[in-house]
């Protein structure tokens, strides 16, 4: 299943196994289109719970820090100067197998793999290029745990595991429309 509801979850979000939590990106080439930046929105928020959310722009520092595993690579140069030609957007999302389930929304690296393997994928409908291909997604644990903390170096997600994890696992959040994030509910 691509999209759709949470997986394991009753149709009122909540979860019985514990939520993951993921680092899902908007690269340059989709933040450039509003309408498509929507609608990746929405496709977010029918899949996950939106933990935090962050519009940023890199130097390109950043973009070959990040990148450091592609260094040597053919396209790296290319990858390092998109990423940081223009606005990003960046969540922290969190659901049950939250980096595989974002991944496959994803679809494959290159586009036009994803265009014939995987036409309703992110990717596939909205990737431009292999370079230029709308989104990023952590790749595993370890990756998820890096990723979010090279994006969001004020978020504590051990602690937020600990602490507000068990309460948007049970469906306690509401959407903040305000700042685009799912919130705890006042207790
Ligand atoms: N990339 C590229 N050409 C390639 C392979 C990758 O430009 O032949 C870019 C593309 O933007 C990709 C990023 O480098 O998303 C990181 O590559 P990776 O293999 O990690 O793919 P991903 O994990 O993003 O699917
Ligand atoms: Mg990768």
């Amino acid at each position: 299943m691509l999209f759709g509801s949470l997986a394991g979850c009753a149709p009122d979000m909540r979860c019985v196994k514990a939520l993951q939590l993921t680092l899902a990106v908007v690269k340059p080439d989709a933040v450039a289109h509003p309408l498509i930046l929507e609608a990746l929105h929405q496709k977010i928020l029918q899949n996950f719970l939106i933990v935090r959310k962050k519009d940023l722009m890199w130097r390109t520092e950043e973009s070959e820090r990040f990148y450091a595993e592609h260094a040597g690579r053919f396209f790296y140069q290319r990858l390092v100067e998109f990423m940081s030609s223009g606005p990003m957007r960046a969540y922290v999302l969190a659901r049950e197998d939250a980096i595989t389930h974002w991944r496959g929304m994803m679809g494959p690296t290159k586009v036009f793999r994803a265009r014939f393997t995987a036409p309703d994928s992110l990717r596939g409908q909205y990737g431009l290029t292999d370079t230029r291909n709308t989104t990023h997604g952590s790749d595993s644990v370890q990756s998820a745990k890096r990723e979010i903390a090279f994006f969001f170096p004020e978020f504590n997600a051990d602690e937020w595991m600990l602490r507000e994890e068990p309460r948007f696992r049970l469906g306690l959040t509401e959407y903040n429309e305000e700042r685009q994030i799912h919130t705890l509910q006042d207790m």
